[in-house]
């Protein structure tokens, strides 16, 4: 099964995928994460993105899509994948058909997380992860139980992402906007676009896609009216 979550920073994109790889043995794919690997041990693609993703743009969709490539081509995609980030433009979701169509694969669904802008501003600000084991908390969502204790593996340090300070946000907001929600068009065209409500608690978003995966879910446009 191979799909693909959209949705603003803060959608709550990476914890969904989290949850699909452990439920249907896909591997979870974080072009930000990988990024975020390739700053921190100072490769070239690390040395190049790092001012990028500190303004808050996107890094070159050539660089991304390479290193998606090389990715996917890794064994532990053969059950399927499920990507968090990624493509974030219209020629990266271009690029990653004709990937696909080569390997003779394709995409099941592409689920949008809904959310309003205000409400990421307030959630991404909040959130922190352990910087033992990468479990995610939030200010006012999830707290560690025994405050300063992570709640897995009992690790006392906590990291924030520098590009989740309100400024940054903002920015990051305006290049989903102008950037990547043209996706939407471009995979609602495919029939491949689906949408649960983000907003909903964590647990409801789950059972939505669930829902999608299963056979079920809604197709993007207005709920239907009773007559
Ligand atoms: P994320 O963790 O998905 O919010 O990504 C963090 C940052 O990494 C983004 O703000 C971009 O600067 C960069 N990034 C991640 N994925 C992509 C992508 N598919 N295309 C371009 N830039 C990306």
């Amino acid at each position: 099964m191979n799909l693909i979550l959209l949705g603003p920073p803060g959608a709550g994109k990476g914890t969904q995928a989290k949850r699909l790889e452990d439920r249907y043995g896909i591997a979870q794919i974080s072009t930000g994460d990988m990024l975020r690997a390739e700053v921190k041990s100072g490769s070239a693609i690390g040395r190049e993105a790092k001012a990028i993703m500190e303004r808050g743009e996107l890094v070159p969709d050539a660089i991304i899509t390479a290193m998606l490539a090389a990715r996917v081509a890794r064994p532990d995609c053969a059950q399927g994948f499920v990507l968090d980030g990624f493509p974030r433009t219209v020629p990266q979701a271009e690029a990653l058909d004709l990937m696909l169509r080569e390997k003779g694969l394709a995409l099941d669904h592409v689920i949008e997380l809904q959310v309003d802008d205000a409400a990421l501003v307030e959630r991404i600000s909040g959130r922190f992860t352990c910087a033992r084991c990468g479990e995610g908390y939030h200010d006012r969502f999830k707290r560690p139980r025994t405050p300063g204790v992570c709640d897995v593996c009992g690790g006392t340090e906590f990291v924030r992402r520098a590009d989740d300070k309100a400024e940054t946000v903002k920015a990051r907001l305006d290049a989903y906007h102008r950037q990547t929600a043209p996706l939407l068009p471009y995979y609602a065209a495919q029939g491949k676009l689906r949408v649960v409500d983000g907003m909903a608690p964590m647990e409801e978003v789950a059972r939505q896609i669930d829902a999608i995966l299963e056979g079920g879910g809604r197709a993007p446009g207005p709920p239907p009216t009773q007559t």
